[in-house]
């Protein structure tokens, strides 16, 4: 079994994954995806239950 990014499905043949754990459990996710994971964790609720009430993070604002 491969480990896949939890987004976008791909292995880690194509892309760099991280490796991270969320309320005790491993997930992997890709380099591309992880700002997803960083500043809108939020949109990951459906994937991740319990990220619904993260708040966006403040981006780069000048
Ligand atoms: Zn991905």
């Amino acid at each position: 079994m491969g480990n896949k990014c939890l987004i976008c499905k791909v292995d880690d043949k194509k892309m760099p994954l991280i490796q991270f754990s969320y309320q005790g459990k491993t997930h992997h996710i890709c380099t591309q995806h992880i700002p997803v994971l960083i500043h809108q964790a939020n949109q990951l609720a459906n994937i991740l239950p319990g990220l619904e009430d993260v708040s966006d993070t403040e981006t780069f604002v000048d």
